[in-house]
């Protein structure tokens, strides 16, 4: 039973909280993000999405004594090895902006022709119960793109502008909100971590 659980997320990213609230939008559950709490930002020091979601859910946990969701998620650029994947936030350096960050991107891809030009978002959710929770629901989503020459549209976050959405023929910074949630890495992933949390409890469970 999850009704009328506080929840904290794990996030100080303004475009991962907007797709939240709208994604957790009517559930019986109240999710605050981490800066309402005074939670400081967790260090990413993991080398997988995985690890990272773990220490920034554990983080806010820890601080906030209330279960914890987090996210971590980024884009893979298959003529780039992947890369930036989970360094997409810093892919140009510590506090890089998104649009250093898409600058960046493009001059790496400047000579890689629409082909090669294959990327992937992928994102993982992490739920802990309570900061030493030994059993975290783990779910993960992924979202298959391509990298545009220039960016196109004004909406999403990161490199939206970028991302080029074969099934809809636009940009995903061109689509509506809640088309982008309904098909997104993170509105997968949510809707399986909804899902498990259906099937099980909450509540602090310490061991
Ligand atoms: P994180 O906060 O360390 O998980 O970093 C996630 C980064 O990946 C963001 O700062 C964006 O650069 C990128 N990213 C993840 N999801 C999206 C998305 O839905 N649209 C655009 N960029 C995204």
């Amino acid at each position: 039973m999850i009704s009328g659980h506080r929840i904290v997320l794990a996030s100080n990213n303004k475009g991962k909280l907007r797709e939240f609230s709208e994604l957790l939008s009517g559930l019986h559950f109240e999710v605050v993000p981490q800066a309402q709490l005074g939670v400081s930002e967790a260090d990413e020091t993991g080398l997988t999405f995985v690890e990272n979601a773990i220490i920034k859910a554990r983080h806010a946990a820890k601080a906030t004594g209330l279960p914890a969701l987090a996210d971590d998620s980024g884009i893979e650029v298959d003529a780039l090895n992947g890369a930036p994947g989970i360094y997409s936030a810093r892919f140009s350096g510590a506090g890089a902006t998104d649009q250093e960050n898409n600058a960046l991107l493009l001059q790496k891809l400047k000579d890689t022709p629409d082909a090669e030009r294959t990327a992937r978002y992928q994102c993982i959710i992490v739920f802990l119960r309570n900061a030493e929770d030994p059993t975290p629901v783990i779910c993960q989503g992924s979202w298959e793109g391509t990298i545009l020459h220039a960016p196109r549209g004004n909406g999403g976050f990161g490199y939206d502008p970028l991302f080029f959405v074969p099934t809809h023929g636009c940009s995903s910074a061109e689509l509506d909100p809640a088309e982008k949630n309904r098909i997104s890495h993170r509105g997968i992933a949510l809707r399986a971590l909804l899902e498990a949390l259906k099937k099980q409890p909450v509540s602090d469970r310490a061991n």
